[in-house]
């Protein structure tokens, strides 16, 4: 904690980085059968003791979320989509064959977290207190089954604006090998499975000089889904604004949501459809397409310089930050932040 008592002290929140810093507070409760969830707390014990016979070692049941809190104009702050971010764990937690947790109940305990440290959300725009929420399968066993026993906890991380004190373009590597998800799959919850199998793609397009990959369709390679943790648009020249819809295989991304409805009150035109990628890098060749972008909770938008295609490059806007992704992102941070009205109910405010 030392580390960041001196950040921010100094208020240097650009060296917060992203998921680097933790909180010394967590809260963890335990699940069985018989008790339900019970012994939640709020401690400073950030290290657990687990059973190496424990469920999640083997069978792998683990699930989370991604949230943010943000310093609001009136010296408080506030949650932003909170609900909408618990519903999706439940359904990942439906889908990976583990129990739910009472949404209002959850959002308490978040509340009372993230109030217990807020003189660690950085009082600078973009940049937050950033929430994980994770459950996973305690149980002792070695069956593949369900785990009859679980512990939910909930993590907190300061976070710097994803990309220092400016936007810059990601470049991303189009994956023709491996997959992400298939229909059927987990691909549209989150599950740390999701992670874990994109690793070796990850560490071999790192290697190459690249930021990301993007993920095709599992059965044709041919259309476009989404990076390893961040949703893909793309910006026409005549304003349109396109991304994969939710064909089942991508995760539901909140700012994918939140982007959609934001542009079209900015005037855009929002298409969700499946996009060809041969389609999309003759678009980019053509001029047709002048920006486009990566969204995600951590990021917020990621401006896309760069894809490589089968040893081809396919630039975008000079690998510069175009003024779409720009006003996009400074809406959207507005928006979180609380400095601009929104009447979706995506805000929370604490204090
Ligand atoms: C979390 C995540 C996203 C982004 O979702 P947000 O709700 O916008 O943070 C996109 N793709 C994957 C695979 C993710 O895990």
């Amino acid at each position: 904690m030392n580390y960041l008592n001196e950040i921010f002290a100094k208020e240097e929140f650009h060296k917060l980085g992203f998921g680097k810093y933790f909180c010394d507070s967590v809260f963890v409760q335990y699940y069985s059968p018989d008790k339900g969830w019970h012994n939640g707390n709020i401690s400073n014990k950030r290290h657990l003791s687990v059973d190496l016979a424990s469920q999640v070692l083997h069978s792998g049941s683990d699930i989370f979320e991604g949230l943010k809190a943000f310093h609001n104009p009136n010296g408080g702050f506030n949650f932003f989509r909170i609900k909408d971010n618990l519903n999706r764990f439940n359904l990942s937690a439906e889908r990976m064959g583990m129990p739910k947790i009472d949404v209002t109940t959850h959002k308490l305990i978040i509340e009372k977290l993230v109030n217990k440290e807020a003189s660690y959300i950085p009082n600078k725009i973009g940049c937050s207190m950033y929430i994980r929420p994770v459950m996973f399968g305690s149980e002792p066993t070695l069956q593949v089954r369900a785990s009859r026993e679980f512990i939910h906890f909930v993590l907190l991380s300061p976070v710097g604006p994803y990309f220092g004190n400016e936007l810059n373009c990601i470049s991303i590597y189009v994956e023709q090998e491996n997959i992400r998800a298939a229909h059927g799959g987990t691909g549209n919850v989150k599950t740390t499975a999701n992670y874990a199998q994109s690793i070796q793609t990850s560490e071999k397009v790192f290697k190459l000089g690249f930021d990301q990959v993007l993920w095709l369709d599992a059965i044709h390679k041919k259309y476009i889904e989404e990076l390893s943790g961040m949703n893909i648009m793309f910006l026409y020249k005549d304003k349109t604004l396109r991304t994969p819809s939710l064909s089942g295989t991508i995760l539901p991304g909140i700012t994918r949501d939140t982007i959609i409805t934001l542009s079209k009150s900015l005037g855009y035109n929002v298409i969700e459809d499946q996009l060809d990628i041969n389609q999309i890098l003759h678009d980019i060749n053509s001029n047709k397409i002048i920006e486009a972008f990566a969204v995600g909770t951590g990021a917020v938008v990621a401006p896309i310089g760069k894809l490589l295609y089968k040893e081809n490059e396919y630039i975008i806007n000079n690998q510069k930050v175009g003024e779409n992704a720009q006003l996009i992102f400074n809406q959207l941070i507005n928006l979180q932040h609380g400095i601009v009205e929104e009447d979706n109910g995506w805000l929370t405010n604490i204090k």
